[in-house]
Parts: C-alpha cells; structure tokens; sequence
C-alpha cells in the first residue's frame, strides 16, 4: 500500500472512530464475533470504521436507520474479510435496508431462451458492482443466532466475494497456493451430496436453499463456517477446510457461549 493511502487510512480511523461504547454494545450482543481474540476485533474494528465511512446506508420504506443498526451490519459484513482488507469490498457503495422482505421483479431468460416475468420475496440480494439490500428483519434475527448457521449480511457478502472473478458460480479467486482441485473436488462432491438428499426428501445436514445453485451453496456454507462451524464441520468437513484456507480463520476456535 502507498504512503498516501497509508495515511488517508490513518486520518479515516481517528477521525470516523466508532464511539467506544456503541462498539462494545453491539460486538457483546453479537453471538458471531464472540471467542474473537483481541487482535482479530481490534482489526475487524478498524475494518468497520473504514466500511462505514466508504460505504451508504440508505433505509428505504420508511426505515429509519440508526448508528447502532448500521453498526451491525457493517460488523458482520467485514468479518469475512478479516484476512483479506477493504479493497475486496470496493467498487460499489450503497447498502439498501427494507424494513422486511422485500419484492423484486425482473424478467430473466431460460436455458432455452424463453424470457419469464419473475417476482420474488427476498431477504437480500447482491449486485456486481451494484447496491446490497437487506431486510432488516433479518438481519436483526440472524444478529442475534436465533436460526443457528443463518446470517443474511454474510451470506451477501460471500457472493460479493463470489463475483470479484465474474459471475456468481460458488468460484470466489482463491488465494495463491490453494489448489484449485482442493476447493473444486471438496465442493463439488459436498454439492452433489446435498442436491441428492433434497431431491429424495432427505432431511438434510444445512439449509435446503444451498441445493440451488453452487453460488447459493457457497454462500451458505460461508453462513455457517461464521456462525455454525460445528455443523458445517462435522458433515462436511473437507469443506470446511478449504473455507479455513479461503477465509484465512477458524471460527471453530473461537467456540461459542452456551
Ligand atoms: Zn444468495
């Protein structure tokens, strides 16, 4: 990083610093950021900052958004960029918060070119290069753990990360040295696993919606390494694995409280 940067960063930090007691309300409520150690919040504070200060957060039908709510989500979202830095989160610069599941409609072509006009209830939803959108809602329901591996603004994330190499295709760029045929061989074969249990009514291991694509099986699996990693890990540890090496942490040290 060059000096000027450097120092924009420096002047950003103390200049936009957090409040010292906002930051210690809402990290202590968040069951994801606890068994951080010091040096991890430290830095994922200072990734807070920079995020908040980069980023817009606009409330829309009537949700009025306050510190502590952006604070939340600015948290959860830096989390799993705690190895890798801001700049994997640049190139866009709103974040839209309904106050609850919102409706989007679009046409969308099929494999054999037919265009159907689709309108859909999300919780989120992430645009390359484009806005997040969130429903607060559930953002506020998946802070607080109340479905265990569930978390909206993470799941967002992981297809923000996604899309850095193209398309959304659960194929994020992957750090020099991992091999590719680890990450495609470990979710691959987990994909397939899962996609079968769904299609024969199994009760399967994690959320059903990661059967949908490999992009949304990634996000999901980026849901649960933050805030389930005991599940992901028992039944499909190969994959948690790689999402170590991906991420660059082990929320399975951080524990969890009772
Ligand atoms: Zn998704």
């Amino acid at each position: 990083m060059n000096i000027f940067k450097r120092a924009r960063i420096r002047y950003i930090l103390h200049r936009h610093a957090i409040a010292h007691d906002l930051w210690v309300e809402v990290t202590e409520k968040l069951p994801v950021l606890q068994g951080m150690t010091a040096v991890e919040k430290a830095h994922l504070r200072e990734l807070t900052t920079l995020f908040l200060h980069e980023k817009r957060f606009v409330g829309v039908q009537g949700l009025l958004l306050t510190d502590a709510m952006c604070l939340i989500i600015a948290t959860q979202a830096c989390l799993p960029t705690l190895s890798f830095g801001m700049g994997c989160l640049s190139g866009w610069i709103d974040i839209i918060v309904y106050p609850g599941a919102f409706r989007i409609s679009r046409d969308e072509m099929d494999m054999a070119g037919v265009v159907h006009h689709q309108e859909r209830a999300l919780v989120g939803e992430s645009w390359s290069r484009g806005p997040l959108l969130l429903s607060w809602e559930d953002v506020e329901r998946d802070s607080l753990g109340e479905q265990p591996g569930r978390n909206v603004v993470i799941h967002e994330i992981a297809h923000k990360l996604d899309m850095l190499n193209g398309p959304a295709d659960g194929f994020p760029p992957l750090h020099y040295r991992m091999p590719i045929t680890g990450w495609t061989d470990a979710l691959s074969s987990a994909y397939e696993h899962l996609v079968q249990g769904v299609e024969h009514h199994h009760r399967v291991c994690i959320n059903p919606y990661a059967a949908t694509n490999p992009a949304e099986f990634f996000a999901v699996i980026s849901e649960y390494f933050f805030c389930a990693p005991e599940v992901l890990y028992v039944h499909f540890a190969a994959v948690y694995r790689q999402l170590e090496l991906y991420y660059r942490q082990n929320p399975l040290l951080r524990g969890r409280p009772d």
